[in-house]
């Protein structure tokens, strides 16, 4: 029986993450782990916030709080954030933990004690303006590789490639502007990478299931000339080295955040010891498949980064199985940016609407083979069609019409007859279809299977028109409706587990998970005779002009 331990990327600290980051690696991440819990299938999902490197030092100073004291703050309030979101993670950990430092110093020893750690001087940039050695990320100047203008010192967002800030051409400080930078020499940790190419080759080619982007990303990384990194950094916030001459160095923050997927997990079973062991997962992990949910901007990083620390540690580390990575939510155009404020963000697309109608739109459109823009009309065109007019009216019509008719409760009598039996066909197929969407990783296809469920509802009551049929007659369309009813919303759990939670409670079925629907899906339909069915209020409310206006005035569209 396999296990499944499945990560998303872990979101920078710094500030409250937009609508592209949740869609880029949390949401699907949290689909797929309901699902899978769905199936009866044993799951651990973890996350947490990546909390060192010069942006928190920066976002901490701009909001004049000690570093540990910022990191506190914004863990807790992107926490409950995701808590809303109906994001299930069994544990929602921190790089910056306990944790966290004593796996990222044992890597640091492994990999030192297999020579895979180099000393090197290299030279670092310092501005003079700004009195400090100028983090990568905050050196700005022309790529060698593409030429793009606005290239950052750890990774050029026009092509890609990852740099290092001398490889910049006219660098400029990111904080001051300043061009008169000093070039200063400051010792540092390589990690030699080159020398663990073949073994990561070797590794990468038995992995399989990876979207043909991120799988040709991460073979493109290695036939190129693979650079030994940089794992060190003259900072005070983060991970000490521990090395005569590294007093006052911390660990580069691409070093520990990986790390602290596993980090996560010791601190997970530290809150359950004597039923929970990390090393089930990580360690002693046969049983176990690794899914890696991630933007692919951070697919070098897990493609080969991590792997290079989990391989060249010579242990038994458990390795991703399948990465999937995505493309980019673009925002009306033009790019979602975190640090220019642009975009829906995610604390402010709760205070709007419910958490399922941005789960719906997103795992509906999801940037699985190509960038997908979000518009507010065209958000608000979906939900108002899928989910108010498909699924919402459904669900209110059929609770309507029992309650007037049969007086709340799913009524026994008629026969399951030939349309019923073709029905069940279609359903039991339609379910099947879902479940392999999922199983695939294919977010956008087993979203659209799923409105198909609801459409094949739709489409059965309308026809059967319980409401101008005889006494028995309108008895089994109704049941038969009712329990169709059921299933859409069991099917949808994992995507809108609210609505679909909502809908369950009107059948007095308030499990945290429902169990995706065993065969036959006859007898299903056809079950349940005499339970009473509660009233629910409108499942969905159609979304007005006045909402677009709303939307469109607050996200600035
Ligand atoms: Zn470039």
């Amino acid at each position: 029986m396999p296990k499944f331990l499945i990560t998303s990327a872990i979101p920078y600290v710094n500030g409250v993450k937009h609508l592209g980051n949740l869609v880029g690696s949390l949401l699907p991440a949290d689909v797929h782990a309901r699902f899978r819990r769905q199936l009866g299938d044993e799951v651990l999902f973890i996350c947490g916030t990546d909390e060192h490197g010069t942006p928190t030092e920066l976002a901490a100073a701009a909001a004049d709080l000690p570093i540990r004291q910022f990191c506190d703050r914004e863990h807790a309030r992107q926490a409950d954030i995701y808590r809303r979101f109906g994001l299930s993670f069994d544990y929602f950990g921190r790089s910056s933990s306990p944790e966290n430092h004593g796996l990222t110093q044992h890597f640091y020893h492994r990999l030192d004690a297999g020579g895979l750690i180099e000393e090197r001087d290299v030279q670092q940039v310092w501005s003079p303006r700004d009195q400090r050695f100028l983090p990568d990320r905050y050196v700005l100047g022309t790529c060698p590789h593409c030429g793009s203008p606005d290239a950052r010192g750890d990774q050029c967002e026009g092509c890609g490639r990852l740099l290092d800030p001398p490889d910049l051409i006219q660098p400029r400080s990111a904080i001051s502007g300043q061009t008169s930078l000093e070039l200063r020499w400051s010792r540092h940790l390589f990690l030699r990478q080159s020398q663990l190419i073949e073994r990561l080759r070797a590794w990468l080619e038995t992995r399989h299931g990876w979207p043909p982007f991120v799988a040709s990303l991460a073979r493109s990384w290695l036939t190129s000339e693979l650079c030994d990194r940089c794992i060190t950094r003259d900072l005070t916030w983060g991970v000490p080295v521990p090395r005569s001459g590294f007093e006052g160095k911390v660990f580069y923050v691409w070093f520990d955040a990986p790390i602290a997927y596993i980090a996560a997990t010791q601190a997970w079973a530290a809150c359950d010891p004597t039923r929970r062991r990390w090393q089930d997962w990580w360690c002693e992990s046969e049983n176990t498949r690794y899914i890696q949910f991630l933007g692919k901007d951070n697919v070098p990083f897990h493609a080969v980064s991590f792997p290079a620390t989990l391989l060249g540690s010579d242990e038994r580390w458990k390795t991703v199985d399948v990465i999937k990575g995505f493309h980019w939510l673009s925002y009306a155009g033009g790019k979602f940016s975190t640090s220019r404020k642009r975009g829906v963000f995610t604390d402010a697309a709760l205070e709007e609407l419910p958490a399922d109608l941005w789960r719906w739109w997103l795992i509906a459109n999801a940037p699985e083979s190509s960038d997908t823009d979000f518009t507010v009309d065209r958000f608000v065109a979906d939900v108002n069609k899928d989910l108010a007019d498909v699924f919402g009216n459904l669900v209110n019509r059929i609770l309507v019409f029992c309650r007037r008719t049969f007086d709340g409760r799913i009524p026994a009598g008629g026969q399951f007859g030939t349309d019923e039996r073709a029905l069940a066909n279609e359903v039991t197929a339609k379910l099947a279809s879902i479940r392999y969407q999922h199983e695939q990783l294919d977010f956008r296809r087993a979203a659209a299977e799923t409105r198909a469920l609801w459409v094949l509802a739709n489409t059965f009551l309308q026809r059967a028109a319980p409401w101008s049929a005889g006494g028995d007659q309108a008895a089994v369309i109704t049941r038969v409706t009712l329990n169709l009813v059921r299933l859409c919303a069991i099917a949808a759990h994992s995507i809108v587990p609210s609505l679909s939670g909502i809908v369950l409670s009107a059948f007095d079925d308030h499990a945290a998970i429902p169990h995706w629907p065993g065969h036959p899906i006859a007898d299903n339909l056809d079950g349940y005779a005499g339970h009473a069915v509660k009233p629910i209020g409108r499942l969905v409310e159609k979304l007005s002009d006045w909402d677009v206006l709303r939307l469109k005035r607050r996200f600035g569209d």
